[in-house]
Parts: structure tokens; sequence; C-alpha cells
């Protein structure tokens, strides 16, 4: 069988280990496997090459997606889609790995409509994919923002002052949630947690009369504009703020070994899905096990409340 793989939508450290492991496993069953480059432009283009075992030699330290990313809005147009399908056919390719993110499930899911034999791989620092308890990715972006957070952490008590952080996410909270954790947040505001203004201010009162040091408050991107959120704080509250916005910095990086192992395992549980000629699906974690699920039970779902959110009236 030939297969293709290819990264789509916002890259994600991991990306490389994902597609590292399509090509080893694709090799281990005697596949021939093609990289598209930049996503589904690559593949309207017709621009693909042969991988073998040394071409993904090294990949496994490296952030960012070797095989390039990109977003190509007319992919949702179904001629668009033909043409796409049409170069993959003509080289006697009838298998896709698509890893990205949703919109690239889409895709993807658009794709099979066709007759290509597609999976999907949850590749998004977003945390954002129903059907698995983490995207490649997370961990890594998780752990630069907590960096980030700590060094945040020095110069406002040196200042005495309240650090708002924004954070990627889009639609997840999850970025904010799991980072205000590492990094002792007082407050965590997310699509799924919004929180009263009036709330924080009150909260940053108590702060100046108790003379706190420091406070931290981590927010999801799309919530407020965070610079008009901190002055408005410290002109209600008398406690300085400052806003920080992390942007990119957030998806580059060495992949922690989380991610590697997690693009490793999805990588190489996508080719064994394809060898039993199981297709039309994505892969997931769950409770440290591999699953797969069709992309309709995935796409438009909603994904429930992260089980953390209570604890956050206890500790924060
Ligand atoms: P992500 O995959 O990270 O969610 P996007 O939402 O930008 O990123 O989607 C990546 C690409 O997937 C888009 O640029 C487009 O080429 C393709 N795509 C998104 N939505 C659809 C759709 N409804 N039908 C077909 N292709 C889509």
């Amino acid at each position: 069988m030939k297969i293709a793989v290819l990264t789509s939508g916002g890259d994600a450290p991991g990306m490389n280990a994902a597609i590292r492991a399509v090509v080893r496993a694709s090799l281990h069953y005697g596949f021939e496997v093609y990289g598209v480059l930049d996503g589904y432009k690559g593949l309207l283009e017709d621009r693909m090459i042969l991988l073998n075992h040394d071409a993904v030699s090294g990949l496994l330290t490296k952030g960012g997606t070797f095989l390039g990313t990109a977003r190509l809005p007319e992919f949702k147009d179904e001629a668009v889609r033909e043409v796409a399908c049409k170069n993959l056919k003509e080289r006697g390719i009838e298998a896709l790995i698509v890893i990205g993110g949703d919109g690239s499930y889409r895709g993807a899911l658009a794709l099979g409509k066709l007759g290509i034999k597609c999976i999907g791989i949850p590749g998004t620092i977003d945390n954002d994919i129903v059907g698995t308890d983490f995207t490649i990715g997370f961990n890594t972006a998780l752990t630069t923002i907590v960096d980030a957070i700590d060094k945040l952490r020095d110069t406002s008590t040196s200042h005495q002052r309240c650090s708002i952080v924004e954070v990627m996410g889009r639609r997840s909270g999850d970025l904010a949630l799991y980072a205000g954790i590492c990094g002792g947040a007082e407050f965590i505001i997310t699509p799924e947690n919004p929180i009263n203004k009036k709330k924080i201010i009150e909260r940053m009162k108590e702060f100046k009369e108790t003379n706190r040091r420091h406070a931290i408050i981590v927010v999801t991107e799309n919530q407020f504009n965070v610079h008009e959120l901190a002055k408005e704080i410290t002109e209600a509250s008398g406690f300085a703020s400052r806003a920080t916005v992390l942007g990119y910095i957030q998806r580059g990086g060495q992949p922690v070994p989380e991610d590697r192992i997690l693009g490793s395992r999805m990588g190489s549980y996508a080719v064994d899905l394809l060898s039993q000629n199981i297709y039309g699906c994505c892969v997931g974690i769950r409770d440290s096990r591999m699953i797969h699920l069709p992309f309709v039970n995935v796409l438009d779902q909603e994904r429930p409340k992260n089980d953390l959110y209570p604890l956050l009236d206890k500790i924060s």
C-alpha cells in the first residue's frame, strides 16, 4: 500500500515525532510512504516527497513540523478537494494520515468521501479535540507557559504587582487551566470558567490592603483585552497590574518527552489501523491507552468540562 502523511493548521511541537513514527511504522509494514509539503496546499499543488528511514532521522528533538504546514480555506470547496484527490490517486496513494486540529479533520473527512482512506492525529497545542485526553504539543506549550509565569512571578513580586498572562487556547481553556495550577494563579479565566471582573477587583483590593507582594491571573486568548483589564484593575483596586501576551512563543521549542512519546504512539497506531483496513477515524489517548473514533463522533461535539476546575475553589 502507498500512504501519505501531512501536517495541517497550527503547528505543534511533537508533530515531527508523529511523522517519524508514521514513516517508520509504514516501512515496518512494507508500505511506501510520502510526505506532503505544507498541508492541504501541497496536496493541491502535488508537492510530495518519498520518505525513507533516514529521511526522518534526528527529528525527535525538533519543534515545528519539517513537512511544513499551511492554511488553505479553499479546501472547503469540493472542486479543490477533487484536484487533491486526483493527485493522490495518480501516484497510487490510497491512504492519508492528517496531523492537525479539528479544521484539518474536516478536510480529512471530506477527502474520505472522495475515496481516500483518511486517519486523523490530533496535533495542536490547544488540547481542544474531543475524543482524546491530550493532543500532541499541549505539554510542550504548557511547559513554556509555566516557565514564563515563573519568570513573571519573580518580577511581579519585586515590584508588588499583579501579572496578567494571556495564553493560547481558542475554544479550550486547558492551557490556562493547567498553567494556572502549576503557577499558583489567583484567577484562571477561560471560556469554560468566565470570571466576573468585579470579583477580581475586590480580591486585588484585599491584596493591596494586606500588602501581598504579587498575584497571577492567567487568561485564555479572546476573553478580554488584557491590557485594558490590567489598567482597570490598577485603577479600581490600587494594586498595580501589567499584562503579558505570550503569543507565538507558545508554539515553538523542543518537544518535551510527553509529546515525543505521544507523537510516536499516535503515529505508529495510525499506521496499525491502516494495516487493518480501518480508516475514517481519528486517533486519541484515553486513560493512557490508544483509541480511535470515527471523525463524525468527534467533530461538532462539546468537550466535557475539565475535571480540574473544582480544584480551583479549594486551592487558588
Ligand atoms: P486546525 O486544523 O489547527 O483546526 P484550521 O481550522 O485552520 O486548523 O484548519 C486547517 C485547514 O483544514 C484549513 O486551512 C483548510 O484547508 C482545512 N479545513 C478546515 N475546515 C474545513 C472544512 N470544513 N472542509 C474542508 N477543509 C477544511
